[in-house]
Order: C-alpha cells, then sequence, then structure tokens
C-alpha cells in the first residue's frame, strides 16, 4: 500500500512545548482516507470473526492456537505492515498501522501477540538486517508462514537490559557464534520460528543475533503463569553453547543498542494505539451495562457518579487519541518528505528517533488511560466486575501489563525528560532560549498581552500558560540541580506529568478546534471534552510543578516562584461536572465512544 503524504508542518520531536501550532497542522481521526479506514474495518472483522469466538480456548492456552490465529491474520494480510513492498508486506503507513493496531485491542492476548511478531519481532531485521537477512525472513514473516518475537529481558536485566549475562563468542574456526545464557519472558517464545536475541559479543560488546528454531543448544522453556494476557505466550529462552550462523548477527557488533532502542521506539508508540482500542471497548461494554442494570428503581446510567464515570472515560480516551493521531501524522508527514538520507528505511528510522518523545508519550499515558478505564469499568459492572463470566474482568486483567514491559511507565517518564534536556542542551529544539525569555517576562512582572478571543479562548489561553510552567519548573530544577538532575527522579516524573499533560492539552484542543471548524459541535461533542480535559489537566500541571519547585528553591526564592506559578496557574472556573455529564450522554446515545472518525 503506497504511503499517503500528509499535509501538514513539520515539527521536531518535543518541540510542541515552545511552539504554536495551528489546527490545520495536527492529524485527526477525522482525517483518515478511505484506505486507512478499510484498513480498521478489515482488522475489525478480523476480531470478530476470527479472534472473539476463541477466546475461551485461547484463555486456556490451547496448544498451538495462538500460532494459528497469527498465521490466518498473516492470509488476510495482517502482519506485514511493517514490512516494505518489496520484501513481501504491505508497507503501511504510519497513520493505517496505527489504525490496525487500535483496532486488534479487541482481545488483548492477540494484540501483544500481533505486537510481538509484526512490531518488535519484525522491526529489528527491517531496519538493520543485511539484504540477505531481509530477504530470506521478511517475506515469510509477513505471511506467517514465520512467526518471530523479541528477546532482551534477563531474569536479572529488566529495565537495565544492557546489564545482559548472555553471551557471544566466535567459534574456533569463525564460522559461527556460540551463544550462552538466559533470556525471560519472551512473547511468542513458546511458538515463534525466528528469535531476535540480544547477547553481549566476548562478554562485553552488546549485539544482536537472528536465531531459528531448532538451533542446536536453545531451547524455549515452560509457559509462564500470568496474572493476564493469558492468552498470549511467554516464556524463558535457555542457551547453552547454541550454534548460530555466522551470517546471522543482526546489524555491527557493540551496536545492538541501536537495534534495541530504536525498536523499542516502534513498538511504544503501537502499545499507546493498542490501549486506545482497549478503552474504546470497555467503554462501549461500560456503556450497555449502565442501562441494562437497575438500582434504587433507576438504570446505573441515570445516577451523577455513573454518568462521571462514563464521562471521564471518554474524555480521557479523547486526550489519547488526539495525541497518537496528531504524532502518528507527524510521523508520515516526515517520513514522506524528501530528506537528507538516500536510504528510505534509514530515513524513517531517523524520524523515529525524531520523535522518541511522542512514543514515549504514547505508551505513558496510553497504558494509564487504559488502566484508568479497566478500573472504573469494573466499578460500573460492581460485582459482576469481578466475575470471570464478564469481559471488564479480564480487561482489567489484561492492562495492567502496558505499564511493565516496553520500557516501564517510570523508565519511560525518566527517558521523556532526558531526551527533551539532551535536545535543549544541544541546540535541537530552542528550550534554553525559551526558559531565558520567561525569566525576562517574570522580571518584567505582569504584562498586557494580547488575550486569545472567540471559542476556546481561555482554552487557549491556559495551554499557553501550561508551557510557560514547564519552563519555570523545568528551568528551576536544571539550573539547580545541573547534570545531576536525573538523580532526582521524583522532580523529573513531575516534568514528564507536565510534558504529557501539555501534549494532550494541545492535542485535544487543536482537533476540537479542528472539527468545530467543519461542523457545528453538538452538546457533549469534541468541545465539551477538551475544555474539561485541560481544565483538569491545568490544576494537576499546578500540583506538579509545585511539587518540583517545593524541592528545588527555599525561602523568599520559592516564595516568589509560588507566586509566578499561581499566575500562570490562574484559569477561569468552568463546570466540569455538567460537561462530564454531556459527554457521558453522548456515550449513552450511541453506546460507544462517541468521537469515532471524528
Ligand atoms: C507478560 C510479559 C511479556 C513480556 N514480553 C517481553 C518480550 O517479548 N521481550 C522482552 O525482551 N521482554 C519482555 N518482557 C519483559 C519486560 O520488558 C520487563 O519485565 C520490563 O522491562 C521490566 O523489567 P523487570 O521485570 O526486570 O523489572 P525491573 O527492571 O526489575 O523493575 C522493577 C521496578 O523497578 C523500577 N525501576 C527499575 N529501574 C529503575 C530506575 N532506574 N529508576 C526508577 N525505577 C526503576 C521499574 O520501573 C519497576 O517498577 C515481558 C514481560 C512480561 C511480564
Amino acid at each position: 500500500m503506497a504511503t499517503t503524504p500528509v499535509s501538514q508542518a513539520l515539527t521536531r520531536g518535543g518541540a510542541f512545548l515552545i511552539t504554536a501550532i495551528s489546527p490545520d497542522d495536527v492529524f485527526t481521526p477525522a482525517d483518515l482516507s478511505d484506505d486507512q479506514r478499510l484498513i480498521g474495518q478489515t482488522a475489525d472483522e478480523f476480531v470478530a470473526k476470527e479472534v472473539l469466538p476463541l477466546i475461551p480456548d485461547l484463555e486456556q492456552h490451547k496448544e498451538g492456537l495462538m500460532a494459528q490465529l497469527l498465521k490466518k491474520a498473516g492470509e488476510v494480510g495482517l502482519l506485514g505492515g511493517t514490512i516494505p513492498e518489496e520484501y513481501g508486506g504491505s508497507g503501511l503507513d504510519k497513520i493505517s498501522a496505527t489504525v490496525l493496531a487500535e483496532k486488534l485491542a479487541g482481545y488483548a492476548s492477540f494484540a501483544v501477540s500481533h505486537g510481538a511478531h509484526a512490531g518488535i519481532g519484525t522491526i529489528p531485521i527491517v531496519y538493520f538486517g543485511t539484504e540477505e537477512q531481509k530477504k530470506k525472513y521478511l517475506p515469510k514473516i509477513a505471511t506467517g508462514e514465520l512467526l518471530s518475537c523479541y528477546c532482551l529481558s534477563e531474569p536479572q536485566a529488566g529495565s537495565d537490559a544492557l546489564a545482559s549475562r548472555t553471551r557471544a563468542v566466535l567459534s574456533p574456526d569463525g564460522k559461527h557464534w556460540i551463544l550462552n545464557g538466559q533470556k525471560m519472558w519472551i512473547t511468542n517464545g513458546g511458538f515463534a520460528d525466528v528469535y531476535v536475541v540480544f547477547a553481549k559479543v566476548d562478554g562485553e560488546k552488546f549485539s544482536c543475533f537472528i536465531v531459528e528454531r531448532g538451533t542446536p543448544g536453545f531451547t524455549p522453556g515452560a509457559e509462564e503463569k500470568k496474572m493476564g494476557i493469558r492468552g498470549s505466550s511467554t516464556v524463558p529462552l535457555f542457551f547453552d553453547n547454541a550454534v548460530i550462523p555466522r551470517e546471522n548477527l543482526l546489524h555491527e557488533i557493540g551496536r545492538g543498542h541501536i537495534v534495541a532502542f530504536n525498536t523499542l521506539n516502534v513498538g511504544r508508540f503501537s502499545l499507546g494505539a493498542y490501549c486506545l482500542g482497549g478503552a474504546k471497548n470497555v467503554l462501549a461494554a461500560s456503556s450497555k451495562y449502565s442501562k441494562e442494570r437497575t438500582a434504587f428503581g433507576k438504570r446505573l446510567c441515570d445516577f451523577g457518579l455513573i454518568k462521571a464515570k462514563l464521562g471521564e472515560m471518554a474524555i480521557r480516551t479523547y486526550a489519547v487519541e488526539s495525541m497518537i493521531y496528531r504524532s502518528a501524522g507527524m510521523i508520515e508527514a516526515a517520513v514522506s518528505t524528501p530528506g537528507p538520507a538516500v536510504d528510505k528505511t534509514l530515513q524513517a528510522m531517523q524520524v523515529l528517533e525524531e520523535y522518541a518523545i511522542e512514543s514515549s508519550i504514547s505508551k505513558v499515558v496510553g497504558s494509564e488511560t487504559l488502566d484508568f478505564c479497566v478500573d472504573e469499568a469494573v466499578q460500573i459492572f460492581g460485582g459482576y466486575g469481578f466475575h470471570e463470566d464478564y469481559p471488564v474482568a479480564r480487561a482489567y486483567r489484561d492492562s495492567r501489563i502496558n505499564r511493565i514491559f516496553e520500557g516501564t511507565n517510570e523508565i519511560n517518564r525518566m527517558l521523556i525528560v532526558q531526551m527533551l534536556m539532551k535536545r535543549a542542551m544541544t541546540g535541537v529544539i530552542p528550550l534554553i532560549p525559551a526558559a531565558m525569555k520567561l525569566g525576562e517576562e517574570v522580571l518584567a512582572g505582569p504584562s498586557f498581552e494580547e488575550t486569545p478571543s472567540g471559542a476556546f479562548a481561555e482554552e487557549e489561553r491556559v495551554l499557553a500558560q501550561a508551557k510557560k510552567i514547564f519552563l519555570l519548573a523545568a528551568g528551576a530544577a536544571v539550573q539547580r540541580f545541573r547534570e545531576q538532575l536525573a538523580e532526582q527522579q521524583e522532580i523529573v516524573a513531575a516534568l514528564a506529568n507536565i510534558v504529557m499533560d501539555v501534549y494532550a492539552m494541545e492535542s485535544s484542543l487543536r482537533r476540537a478546534q479542528k472539527s468545530s471548524a467543519t461542523r457545528a459541535q453538538a452538546p457533549g461533542g469534541a468541545g465539551d471534552a477538551a475544555q474539561a480535559f485541560i481544565s483538569d489537566a491545568i490544576d494537576r500541571i499546578e500540583k506538579e510543578a509545585r511539587t518540583a519547585l517545593a524541592a528545588v528553591a527555599e525561602g523568599d526564592a520559592l516564595t516568589t516562584q509560588l507566586a509566578v506559578l499561581r499566575r500562570f496557574a490562574k484559569h477561569a472556573p468552568i463546570d466540569t461536572i455538567a460537561l462530564r455529564r454531556r459527554v457521558a450522554d453522548a456515550v449513552l446515545a450511541q453506546d460507544r465512544y462517541p468521537f469515532e472518525g471524528r
């Protein structure tokens, strides 16, 4: 499938904190092309027809069933999205790949297995494989004839992946690599044919290898007993003098971390999209149930506290969706714009690195929003939510892993700030001049800036102030701790939370503005969702900034900074209870997420 060029202003990764963009600059679900919608429809139909009926057997780990299902997905072209057409894939554009990931979330175990194969199990070969490796593996991975997986974690090396103890040494005749060690938690590991394995050459140089099932000395272990995603395969792998052909080194010796971390960038972005689909599914189930169940002579959905839950689930899902499609649009625009790199694959890799901050945001906010939604769904179902015969109990268990794998949310929060600081220090994004300008503004005292007018004027103003709050808090933290800031993890996490909320606020607002320019907004529409989200987000941002500043400054300096913070965070009160009720009514009117495709 050809990529769809996206008309959009190019912005650097992380630059959203200091640049202003217009609604026309953001890609939204309303901008999906017919082809992109069709991909979503195909995935939807596949899940409904082929996956959902098998859930009871898949949950019981019926031998070979998940592998069969993946192969079936391959037959209808759902596995080759990341693989270029010349190697038998469909070379999906980033937006289509996002739609696909979202729609496969109907059964989390399938979504995870799909991601391990078609995402992180394939990307290393697509981006770093030799021509021979690509020709040998990719066409078969695209059809599902070969199933793959990504093998980084070890019993004592998870977040700290570079502490790997798996070793590779060249055999005396120089023809083979001999691998020794153990991997842990490998999704698809029980049935895969192709294992992308990370190991240290001579115990020092972190590198990557392709290992095939049946390799002498290599044994996948027994299935782990898991809290959730029970339909997926998760096993340890054992390498006991495993003999691997020399040509199965993937990329260069000592450059395995480049393969590992760039692959995770892509995986994190998709994980956010899978979570988005999951959140929509539990919202639909909760809406239906809240109409069927009665208490005190009323339907559950007629109680304010149930409406508050449905409304908030939809509002947060709207924010996640707005961010993810905006990021997908930026990535796609950058990939399809001619760049300095001659090689298209290399250019795609550079673009994915460029938007690594946005990918981490997708992962963290996607997984935490899904966790919020499944938790509220269980609450709406009451005791039945706690029973395995009802769908939300499984969704609750399945959701939890998303905050742990593909880099825990703690690690991703650190990464967001680390990457931003690196970009600031190297001048890739002019954060330092922006912070200095803000410092001058603060010293000059309150000014009579031109205030925005028209619809969403208050939200526009609040968004601009939120960006200033980030600069205020981050500037103070960097000044105090300088290179040692990374060691102040609580402050770093507070800054990351501000960054994520700013991106969510802006993405929600621009999408609402874009949609209100083309269609009248009914009560409970996107405008209500964006307004409620922004009003709550600025309060969260103020709190995070206060926590950070109090750890950074003291005495008069702190008093002054908190006064500035209060001035920036000031906002007109709005009735978020009424907004949430209206959004809940929109959910109930359709029994689903009400902003689909809008
Ligand atoms: C079901 C499942 C499927 C998985 N699939 C795969 C797969 O296909 N391939 C693969 O390679 N791996 C896979 N994993 C492994 C997964 O990526 C790791 O579990 C994850 O990276 C966390 O590592 P860990 O479990 O060793 O936890 P640890 O790294 O020990 O972390 C424990 C806690 O400490 C925190 N922590 C760690 N370091 C820091 C730090 N520097 N600062 C602050 N807090 C920190 C973490 O955030 C976490 O809260 C899977 C795991 C599970 C459970």
